[in-house]
């Protein structure tokens, strides 16, 4: 067994490509995961009070931090997931780096208090603004495939918001969580403003069950059902960024050389386990061939092994039960019929370099795919790029909606009318047009799914809003007279109210206008009832 071992009392973090076991880390208990939210939340009183400036010289020094160790991180990131140290900072390093400098230095301006036009509430004096309160205790439970920059990004949006936050990394990559902990804390950030609770789905779940005040869950979607039903008790909000099934639509007049470049990129990155990996190509049919040599010559032309080898490009997956559901995926096509181009089983080759088990699959082409066959349904988080072919538009579209998921897709066009057409009628919350799947490394842009590919969104202004609640302040400015809707009622106040229905509530000052004597007469009638008590 070359995953994660875990104990009672301690989880053993194994290096997917070896088998090496790198480091021991606590099972944190229920109790211990309680403790730290309630610390989480001693600690907000005064972290909710800081500046948004002291906000910004933490996180600006915890990058600091990390760019004083970005070989140390990268290699840590690549020994606990399997992936090249050259995706580690590719992919995970430069992109939260960017977020975090853009977040410490936008926060301040995004949340900054919004006022509220009233219309012809504003002529009796009203005014409205919204200010953005921090939540409280941020609960981050990550998945294990982007173990640094998710959870990392997150927990900065959720800091400058004025959140404390608590991460519980996946099992699969306790260190790289306890690393992240490490760095707010070299970068001076006060005790338990961040905090990491290693364990499993145990310790995940009395985390939701602590009731923070808000969950960032990254994951399945069995898990993020479980989560929701776990924070329905105490009614806790969650953001779940959840599966994907993400498809790539290539038409005849796209650049081809391109969308080759692009599909194995977006296909096997990772060894395909990115939630935005491209799962599905589907290809118009004049280009079908072409586009599919092309896949083909370039993905053989890949170097699989150990991530920490420079001129390695595909690495080994992380776990056993993953592999597994990339085997059953690739049994199904054959069994239906598709075809294995490429690849399509494990790289005996490097089959001796584990000292466990055998995590290597190789990068798989598969053409011949349509979406009846299950693997074009299900989820495979693997290096595989089934090929289906489409004749038309109309077609495409469907095929590329078929889908329980819907987290981001990428149309591939020489029209651009056509790929803005095409890309506002695929369900997805993220459509690249001539682009494929890097978005979630600009910081800026909202990062989340339709259908059950998640719930909210992180990343971007929408991302901050998650972790903030919107308070309303309302004033009057004229605070001298009852108002007219006061109580007691009477028939004056109801010829009144009836004119407040269809001239005031028509948003016409003029037809407003018309009901001033009314008020007057409603006004009066209150100013005489106040004098007649006293
Ligand atoms: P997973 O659902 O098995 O685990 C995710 C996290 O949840 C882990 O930290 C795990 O310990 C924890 N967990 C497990 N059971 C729990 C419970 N009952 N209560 C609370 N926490 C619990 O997912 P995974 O295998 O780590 O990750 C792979 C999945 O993540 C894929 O489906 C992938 O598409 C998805 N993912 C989505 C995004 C996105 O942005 N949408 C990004 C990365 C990964």
């Amino acid at each position: 067994m070359t995953t994660v071992k875990m104990q009672e009392d301690h989880i053993i973090s194994v290096d997917p490509a070896t088998g090496d076991a790198i480091g021991t880390v606590p099972n944190c208990s229920d109790d211990e995961v309680l403790a730290a939210v309630e610390r989480s939340r001693v600690a907000f009183l005064k972290w909710k009070r800081t500046s948004f400036a002291e906000r910004k010289a933490f996180v600006m020094s915890a990058r600091e931090v990390i760019l004083g160790d970005l070989d140390g991180i990268a290699s840590l990131i690549s020994r606990e997931t399997g992936k090249p140290v050259a995706e580690a900072l590719a992919m995970e390093i430069a992109p939260v780096l960017d977020l975090m400098q853009w977040i410490a230095r936008g926060a301040e301006k995004m949340l900054r208090p919004q006022r509220i036009g009233l219309g012809l509430y504003s002529l009796m004096g009203r005014s409205s603004m919204i200010v953005y309160q921090p939540l409280g205790v941020v609960g981050i439970i990550p998945a294990w495939n982007y173990p640094f920059s998710i959870p990392l990004g997150e927990a900065a949006m959720a800091l400058m918001a004025g959140n404390t936050v608590i991460i519980k990394p996946s099992e699969l990559t306790p260190l790289t969580g306890l690393k992240i902990g490490e760095i707010f804390e070299k970068a001076g950030l006060p005790p338990d403003v961040v905090q990491i609770v290693t364990g499993g789905g145990l310790a995940g779940s009395a985390l939701v069950k602590a009731a923070p005040d808000k969950i960032m869950f990254t994951g399945s979607v069995a898990t993020g059902k479980k989560i929701l039903a776990d924070a329905a008790e105490k009614m806790t909000p969650a953001v779940l960024e959840l599966g994907g099934k993400d498809a790539m639509i290539v038409f005849d007049n796209a650049n081809i050389e391109l969308a080759a470049e692009a599909a194995v990129w977006a296909a096997f990155a990772n060894s395909g386990q990115s939630c935005c990996s491209v799962e599905r190509l589907y290809v118009q049919k004049g280009v079908a061939e072409k586009l599919t040599e092309k896949i083909i010559e370039k993905t053989e032309a890949l170097k699989q092994g150990v991530g920490t080898d420079p001129d390695v490009s595909v690495s080994a997956m992380s776990s056993e039960k993953q592999i597994a559901i990339v085997e059953d995926h690739v049994d199904a096509f054959r069994k239906a019929g598709a075809k294995i181009m490429t690849g399509g089983q494990r790289n005996g080759s490097l089959a001796g370099l584990s000292s466990g088990g055998d995590l290597f699959y190789e990068p798989t082409v598969i053409t011949g795919a349509n979406n009846k066959m299950r693997p074009m349904q299900e989820e495979t988080f693997g290096p595989t790029l089934p090929i289906a072919v489409f004749d038309n538009e109309e077609e495409a579209v469907a095929m590329a909606n078929d889908s329980e998921f819907g987290l981001t897709a990428s149309v591939w066009t020489g029209d651009r009318s056509r790929g803005r057409r095409v890309a506002e009628r695929i369900e997805a919350g993220t459509v690249c047009i001539n682009e494929v799947m890097y978005t979630h490394g600009i910081g800026r842009t909202p990062w989340g799914g339709f259908k059950n590919s998640g719930r909210g969104r992180t990343h971007g202004k929408e991302g901050l809003m998650e972790l903030v609640q919107p308070q309303h302040i309302h004033t009057n400015r004229l605070p001298f007279l009852p108002n007219a809707w006061w109580l007691p009622y009477s028939s004056s106040a109801g010829s009144l109210f009836h004119d407040l229905a269809t001239k005031f509530a028509s948003g016409s000052l003029l037809r407003t206008s018309l009901m001033l004597p009314k008020l007057m007469r409603r006004t009066r009638e209150l100013l005489k009832l106040r004098k007649g008590k006293k």
